[in-house]
């Protein structure tokens, strides 16, 4: 077991091979975990949240769901939910183009996580792709898309257990959301917390 924490507001990277478990946990509670994952040695096909919830129905993954990539391949497995289902298929990752909107163009976002954590591997993102949102509340009514409640909910030590169905490179981003009025609170109000991330 090697157990890594992604710094509040961070980003970190690491390879995942066919067969192998990671848990991501929350250990302060309501911090979005975006994820990210690639074939590994094909940076061009990744985890794919519109391709994953075609075949599960559902805009929040579930024990058993299979995620795919954007080629339809079975990515991972959801083995275990210990955050009641409060997870999100829809949201963006946050990006530089989002924050210099809000006037902050300087602010960390997941994408740019995303890319400093992959570079760290030697790895180049040629497109940042959308992200499966861990421990992020979002509720469908109707069509229409809600932050429900106000504020974030996913309790204190809320985890998810994945396993590779393929040799992956993964990436999880403590999103470093922290503005108030412009957007959601995607996050805890006292700025982002830490992820941890254990392999098995
Ligand atoms: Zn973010």
């Amino acid at each position: 077991m090697s157990v890594m924490t992604v710094p509040p507001g961070e980003g970190l990277a690491f390879h995942l091979a066919e067969g192998r478990r990671v848990r991501l946990t929350t250990p302060k509670g309501r911090q979005s975990a975006d994820f990210f994952a690639f074939r590994d040695g094909d940076m061009t096909d990744w985890l794919s949240p519109l391709h994953t919830w075609m075949p599960t129905r559902s805009l929040h993954p579930r024990v058993g769901d299979t995620l795919l990539s954007r080629l339809r391949e079975p990515m991972l497995e959801m083995i275990e939910d210990g955050a009641d289902g409060v997870h999100d298929l829809l949201i963006a990752p946050c990006d530089p183009i989002r924050y210099a909107q809000f006037g902050v163009p300087e602010h960390r976002s997941c994408v740019g996580n995303l890319v400093e954590a992959m570079a760290r591997l030697n790895l180049e993102v040629p497109i940042p792709p959308p992200a499966v949102n861990f421990f992020t509340t979002t509720t469908v009514t109707d069509g229409f898309i809600f932050a429900t409640p106000a504020a974030p909910v996913a309790k204190a030590g809320a985890h998810v257990v994945l396993e590779a169905r393929m040799d992956l490179v993964c990436a999880v981003s403590s999103c470093p959301y922290d503005l108030t009025g412009p957007g959601w609170n995607i996050n805890d109000p006292g700025g982002p917390t830490e992820i941890l991330i254990e392999l098995a």
